[in-house]
C-alpha cells in the first residue's frame, strides 16, 4: 500500500481548501482503515469552505482533512475491533459521542453534550483512506452503488425530519429543496403523505423538487394562494424546516394547521424574532433535529435503499473527481445541483 494519498486540507482559517498529498494514517486498535470510493459534499462542507459565520463559529481545528459523507472498502482493522472485517462495504456515521454524558448513557447518542463531528472536528474522508472508529461504521447492502451508500448520512437526517411528524395521509410541507430537502420528499412519499408542497426560490432546485415527486413545488411567495386554491385551507399537518431561512420558518408556523407539528432541520444565522403567541394558540408543536439517531435512522435509511422504496439517483446531479473539488463548492454556491459526489 502506498504511504501517502490525497487529500482536500483546509488550512486556513480563510475561504478555500487544498489539494494536498498527506500521510496514509495508521488505524488506532478501534479504529478501521477505509479506501475511500466515494465521497459527497454537505452543506456544512461548503460552510467550512467558504469559511462562512457557521464555520467560523463552530471551533474548528486546523488544519484538518474535510469531508464526512462516504462509501468505502475496509483494508485493515484494528486489533480490539470484532463486528468490522476487512472487505466490509461500510458507510459511517459522522458524530463523534463522549460515551459518558446522560445522553450518551440514556440512549441519545446523537445529541451527545460532548459531540464531535467528523470532518470538522477530526480529520475526515475527502481523502484516498480515512481511518474511522469502527463503532461509527455501518455495513451497506452489497447491491447498492457507492455512490448512493455515500448519501446515507443526509438522507437520515430527512428521516428524522419528516418521522418527527405524522406524514401517513397528512399535507406535509418542506421548506428548501437543498439535497436534505429533496431527500424530504422522497421520504415523505415513502411514509404515506398524501400531499407534499415544496417551497424553493432557486428554480433549479424548484424544477428538481417536481421532478423527485413533489405535488406541488413552488415560490414561497405563492404558498397561501397555493393553500387555499389546491388545499382547501386545511394548513400543513407537517412543516419540516430544511432551508435555514428566518421567513421560511415564520411561514411555516402560519401555515401550520391548529395542532400541527413543525420540525426544524435548517440551521439559522443569528437568531430569529417569531410570534410565540401564533404557536401557543394554536397549539403547535415544535422539535429541533440534529443528525441521526444512532443507529436506529441507519437501518431504516438501508431498508428504504435495500427494498427500492426509496431511489437516490435523480438526487445526484454532479460527479467530479477529488482533484476538481472546487468546481463542486462553486455549484454549491450557485444552488445549481442537487447533491455532487466526489470520486476519490
Ligand atoms: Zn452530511
Ligand atoms: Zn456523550
Amino acid at each position: 500500500m502506498k504511504d501517502t494519498m490525497k487529500a482536500v486540507v483546509k488550512t486556513e482559517t480563510a475561504p478555500g481548501a487544498s489539494l494536498e498529498e498527506v500521510p496514509v494514517p495508521s488505524p488506532s486498535p478501534t479504529q478501521a482503515l477505509i479506501e475511500v470510493e466515494r465521497t459527497s459534499i454537505c452543506g456544512s462542507d461548503y460552510h467550512i469552505y467558504a469559511w462562512n459565520k457557521w464555520a467560523q463559529e463552530k471551533d474548528i481545528e486546523l488544519p484538518h482533512i474535510m469531508g464526512h459523507e462516504l462509501a468505502g472498502r475496509v483494508i485493515e482493522t484494528g486489533e480490539l475491533v470484532t463486528r468490522i472485517s476487512e472487505g466490509d462495504f461500510v458507510s459511517a456515521e459522522t458524530h463523534i459521542n463522549c460515551g459518558e454524558c446522560y445522553q450518551c448513557r440514556t440512549g441519545q447518542r446523537h445529541i451527545c453534550q460532548d459531540m464531535e463531528i467528523l470532518g470538522v472536528h477530526t480529520d475526515g474522508v475527502f481523502s484516498e483512506y480515512t481511518a474511522i472508529e469502527a463503532d461509527m461504521l455501518e455495513i451497506n447492502p452489497p447491491g447498492l452503488s457507492p455512490e448512493l451508500a455515500s448519501l446515507q448520512e443526509p438522507l437520515g437526517n430527512a428521516i428524522d425530519t419528516i418521522n418527527a411528524g405524522e406524514p401517513a395521509g397528512n399535507n406535509v410541507l418542506i421548506t428548501g429543496a437543498g439535497p436534505v430537502g429533496l431527500m424530504g420528499i422522497l421520504v415523505a412519499r415513502a411514509l404515506g403523505a398524501a400531499t407534499i408542497t415544496v417551497t424553493e426560490p432557486h428554480d433549479y432546485r424548484r424544477n428538481l423538487a417536481g421532478e423527485l415527486g413533489a405535488s406541488w413545488a413552488i415560490e414561497p411567495e405563492n404558498l397561501e394562494e397555493h393553500l387555499n386554491q389546491n388545499l382547501r385551507a386545511e394548513g400543513f399537518d407537517l412543516a419540516a424546516e430544511m432551508s435555514g431561512n428566518k421567513d421560511a420558518l415564520r411561514q411555516g408556523l402560519e401555515y401550520l394547521t391548529p395542532g400541527g407539528k413543525m420540525a426544524i432541520l435548517g440551521a439559522f444565522d443569528g437568531e430569529v424574532s417569531l410570534d410565540i403567541n401564533q404557536q401557543v394558540f394554536k397549539n403547535l408543536r415544535v422539535e429541533g433535529i440534529t443528525g441521526r439517531e444512532m443507529y436506529r435512522t441507519w437501518y431504516t435509511a438501508r431498508r428504504l435503499l435495500r427494498e427500492q422504496i426509496i431511489d437516490l439517483k435523480q438526487l445526484v446531479t454532479h460527479k467530479f473527481p477529488l482533484e476538481e473539488f472546487e468546481r463542486g463548492m462553486e455549484l454549491m454556491e450557485s444552488g445549481d445541483c442537487g447533491k455532487i459526489v466526489l470520486l476519490t
